[in-house]
Order: C-alpha cells, then sequence, then structure tokens
C-alpha cells in the first residue's frame, strides 16, 4: 500500500453524498463475488475499509439496501445511482467504502488480498494480484 494521506475525501458521481475518511484504512483489498458485481456492474470490486469512527458522511446520505438480509448492506446514492458502499449485518462496526468513490482512489492501491477468489470471472486477470489463500 502506497502512503496514504491523512483524510480522504469521496462521494457520488452527482456530489449529493460526500464523505470523508481519516487515517489509514484498515485493508485495502479485492472481492470478486457475484453480488458485488452486480451491485457495482464491474467486474470486481476494490475495497477500502474504515471503522464507522474514521469517516463522516459530510454531504446528503448513503441509501441502503440489503443484498443479503441479515448479513450484508450496500450503500448508493440515492439521486445518481452511484456505489459507494458495503457492511456486514449484524450491526456494523466498520463500512466497507468502494475505491472508486474516493477522489484520490489513486492512493488506495489493494493489497492482494482476494476475497471469494472461487467467484473471481475467468478472463480477469489482475497482474501480480495473486494470491492463494481461499479468503
Ligand atoms: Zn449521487
Ligand atoms: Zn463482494
Amino acid at each position: 500500500m502506497s502512503n496514504t494521506t491523512e483524510r480522504l475525501k469521496g462521494g457520488c458521481l452527482c456530489g449529493a453524498v460526500q464523505f470523508v475518511a481519516t487515517g489509514q484504512p484498515k485493508a485495502v483489498y479485492w472481492c470478486h463475488c457475484q453480488s458485488c458485481r452486480r451491485h457495482t456492474g464491474a467486474p470486481v470490486a476494490v475495497f477500502a475499509l474504515y471503522d464507522l469512527k474514521a469517516y463522516t458522511v459530510t454531504k446528503g446520505e448513503i441509501t441502503k439496501f440489503d443484498s443479503t438480509p441479515g448479513q450484508t448492506r450496500r450503500g448508493f446514492c440515492a439521486r445518481c445511482g452511484s456505489t459507494l458502499t458495503c457492511e456486514s449485518l449484524p450491526g456494523p462496526t466498520e463500512t466497507h467504502f468502494h475505491i472508486g468513490a474516493f477522489d484520490q482512489a489513486a492512493q488506495l492501491e489493494p493489497t492482494k488480498k482476494q476475497y471469494f477468489k472461487e467467484e473471481r470471472l475467468p478472463w480477469l486477470h489482475i497482474g501480480d494480484a495473486e494470491d492463494t489463500s481461499v479468503h
């Protein structure tokens, strides 16, 4: 992971939702699950993980949808539909932000950690981001 600035701003495409995350993310990693694929429309998701205390929604609100009731809650902008977050239920203590939502996504280089590798699209190759662990 490259040196990340202490405060990273982000938001949705239309600007109705904006947030600021403080400090280093706890992790930056890939997720290949089909649920993330559906939510993002992209072949793979990359998340930056922050404690609830480590970020503030500074404008608007993140609209939530439970993609797997009792397990997974996903966040987006109700106005423009931008994909923003993912949280584990019950009682999330941390939020996984899709790195594309950050102004400075270039600073959020993922590690080799890949979740749900078994659901990875067979034609998707991620350079040297190979990891033999299952989760
Ligand atoms: Zn928006
Ligand atoms: Zn996923």
